[in-house]
């Protein structure tokens, strides 16, 4: 045999180079992180490059002001990054800034809830349907069978914050937290004037939550709920941050830069399922459509898109379109998926280029 006629120091240091990951073929299944398809880092690179520079001076939509602090953010604010599941970053832009996750939190919350309840439970008690509605719509609630609709609404969203264990408010809004922190592998911290600002004009998320408690879809305190859910939305982060949530997800639920284990494997794709139903709300049809890609956007002007096995792009920019999601994010998204052939509804995703395609008939 090839092995017995090989002198072991040979083999012990063919060994050692394997292991050191220094035969580029060998490395995606030994570290089981990079996919195989993935870009290389030179043209992911350049295509955040590209589309940093074409969109950057968007001027469609307009700051959410519904929460009266989130008018005030300058609308000019603009980054880009990209996480991998090998533990690469690539940033551009204002990459410092910390704006409020919005409802882009309510993912975390799933996963977060979905860790305790697993999917069976968690889908009975709030469901996957997307609604069709605007985000924070009170019809959705009235006429939908499951009233929850889905975690990704604000009516779902609460009532899956009221369903994660916790002895009083404090200790679920600190366990909350911690759990969006290791997704980031970050200490993540409230954006104190968003809260404040959100807290003193939620009336309709108040009216939601009694709403769920008149169907008895709402598991806890329902103003409560509403309070620690305010806060989860409140949360600051910057694009890097977000992109690296993003690649947590993308990576089976283990965080590449920590390697902590913080979503269970299993509970992955429903979670990304749900993303792509109702994470852009009734944008998601055509997002769905044009980048199919998973993604949630958040009022605060952020976007995360996952790609699964490969990595997260995330967006910032604050100028919102009717639905309430980022139009600069949304462009930059769509740019950069169709460019790296991210589209998880397309065979060239997992590497089959339009002739092996054909040529396989
Ligand atoms: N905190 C916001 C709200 O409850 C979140 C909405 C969003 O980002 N779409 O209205």
């Amino acid at each position: 045999m090839f092995r017995k006629r090989m002198p072991a120091l040979t083999f012990v240091l063919a060994a050692v180079v394997l292991a050191a990951g220094l035969v580029p073929a060998y490395r995606p299944a030994l570290a089981q992180q990079a996919s195989p398809v993935a870009p290389t880092r030179a043209q992911a690179q350049m295509v955040v490059r590209e589309a940093y520079d074409k969109f950057r001076n968007e001027t469609g939509g307009k700051n959410a002001d519904y929460i009266p602090v989130l008018a005030q953010v300058d609308s000019k604010l603009f980054g880009v990054a990209v996480a991998t599941t090998d533990a690469q970053l690539m940033a551009v832009g204002d990459t410092d800034y910390s704006f409020s996750i919005q409802s882009i939190s309510k993912v975390y919350s799933q996963a977060l809830a979905m860790e305790e309840l697993g999917p069976d439970v968690f889908f009975q008690k709030i469901g996957s349907e997307p609604t069709g509605r605007a985000f924070n719509s009170v019809f959705a609630v009235a006429d939908m069978p499951t009233h929850t609709g889905n975690p990704l609404v604000n009516a779902g969203a609460i009532a899956t914050v009221s369903l994660i264990s916790a002895k009083s408010a404090d200790e679920k809004w600190s366990k909350i937290l911690d759990f969006y922190s290791k997704a980031a592998g970050e200490r993540l911290k409230l954006i104190d004037e968003v809260y404040k600002s959100e807290a003193a004009t939620n009336t309709g998320n108040k009216a939601l939550s009694m709403l769920l408690a008149k169907y008895d879809r709402i598991y806890g305190d329902p103003f409560e709920s509403v309070d620690v859910y305010t806060k989860q939305c409140s949360v600051g982060v910057t694009v890097a941050q977000l992109a690296r949530m993003g690649a947590t997800l993308a990576n089976n639920g283990k965080n590449p830069w920590t390697t902590e284990q913080l979503i269970k494997p299993d509970n992955v794709p429903y979670i990304l399922s749900t993303m792509m139903m109702a994470g852009l709300y009734d944008g998601s049809g055509g997002w769905s459509w044009k980048v199919g890609l998973p993604a949630k956007s958040g009022v605060g002007g952020g976007i995360v898109a996952v790609v699964p096995g490969k990595g997260a792009i995330a967006v910032f920019g604050p100028p919102l379109d009717e639905a309430g999601n980022s139009v600069k994010a949304q462009k930059v998204i769509e740019y950069i998926a169709r460019r790296l052939d991210f589209n998880i509804y397309s065979p060239r995703s997992v590497g089959l280029k339009a002739s092996a395609v054909a040529s396989s008939k």
